[in-house]
């Protein structure tokens, strides 16, 4: 506390994040980063800006990386909206579009950064828990919300809402902002994108972190309706001008361009990570179905904060959740075959 703080600092609950750690012995499968490297052609763009270009402001809309999105997508360059990050393009949506007088409805079990973006922006939010078997029922999501958010594939759980759940979503509810934050929908399940053009209330957000391997990037997009983008814009334009840097602009539109690399990396993560579900099956855990880039594990026998904390003694981080419903899973990012081994190996040691 501060009595230089403004009112509102002293109350807030900041997000925090999975650890970084400085040591590079670490098997590190605690935030869903990919195990590849992103396109080399991302570390050619990077290379090929010039010092005149980084002596100048970036292009504050960035065109081009806009018009590549929305011609991936089927959609024009006004129905797109990038960001620092798909972090700061959902703080924009909290502020922008999900502020009501009815309240924002979310998963019980889902993204932590959801409470945090409604407690800084004054968002009145109700969670709604999930089905016993940890899936979202859209018939949970009743009419009279003011808005919707939801990971597809939720996280942490991994688990895929299919795109008819979506759509129900969407018809139950036309007058209400129904975002759907697809982190992790290149691992495994189909994008909501396509529903933009009949549901005018649909937000779609992505992001470069995950399945491009650019999580130090910090690029994130948003699509849908020309109106919701537009609203986004005015907060943009009211916050930061130049939210992606020129590297972020060249590197991203580099990274979408080589569709042959992405496709290759994903297939392999997704490899992996059906060789590590049925290994640790194998073993007595009971693991949540995955279409993202990490599991949820529970075992019948050993406590998951104490395996949190002898895999953590062996420098392995994995995630651990201390909240309810969840607090006797781990959450494992699908690393390369070799530091999904390591794990292996040594759960098989304090599982003994
Ligand atoms: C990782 C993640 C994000 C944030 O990604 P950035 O683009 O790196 O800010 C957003 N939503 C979910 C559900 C995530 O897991």
């Amino acid at each position: 506390m501060s009595r230089f703080w403004s009112d509102i600092v002293g109350q807030l609950t900041p997000y925090v994040p999975g650890e970084q750690p400085r040591l590079n012995r670490l098997v590190k499968l605690n935030t869903n980063e990919h195990p590849y490297p992103p396109s080399p052609a991302v570390l050619q763009a990077i290379a090929a800006v010039s010092g005149d270009e980084l002596r100048r402001y970036p292009d504050p809309e960035s065109s081009d990386l806009k018009r590549a999105f929305a011609q991936r997508h089927g959609l024009q360059p006004g129905q797109v909206f990038l960001g620092n990050g798909s972090d700061e393009v959902l703080a924009h949506v909290f502020q922008a579009l999900l502020r009501h007088e009815a309240p924002l409805l979310f998963p019980d079990v889902t993204y932590s950064f959801y409470p945090v973006w409604s407690e800084l922006y004054g968002v009145n939010c109700r969670a709604v828990p999930l089905a016993t078997d940890y899936s979202v029922d859209p018939g949970d999501y009743s009419a009279g919300s003011g808005a919707i958010i939801l990971p597809n594939p939720n996280a942490p759980t991994g688990m895929l809402l299919p795109l008819e759940g979506i759509r129900q979503l969407l018809v139950r509810n036309p007058d209400a902002v129904v975002v759907i934050d697809e982190a992790y929908i290149d691992f495994g399940g189909q994008s909501a994108v396509r529903l933009i053009p009949e549901f005018d209330n649909l937000l779609v957000v992505q992001t470069l972190s995950k399945s491009r391997s650019l999580a130090g990037l910090r690029v994130g997009v948003a699509m849908g309706s020309a109106q919701l983008v537009e609203g986004l814009e005015r907060v943009k334009n009211s916050f930061n001008s130049y939210p992606l840097d020129i590297l972020a602009q060249r590197a991203a539109l580099a990274a979408l361009e080589d569709e042959a690399y992405f496709q290759e990396a994903n297939q392999r993560v997704i490899a992996s990570r059906e060789r590590l579900v049925a290994a640790l099956q194998g073993m007595g855990f009971s693991v949540l179905p995955s279409a993202a880039n990490f599991v949820m594990a529970s075992h019948q026998r050993k406590e998951a904060s104490e395996l949190f904390a002898a895999l953590r003694e062996r420098g392995i981080i994995v995630r651990y959740f201390h909240q309810p419903r969840i607090d006797n899973y781990l959450r494992i990012t699908v690393g390369t075959d070799a530091q999904c081994d390591e794990l292996l190996a040594a759960l098989a040691e304090l599982l003994a």
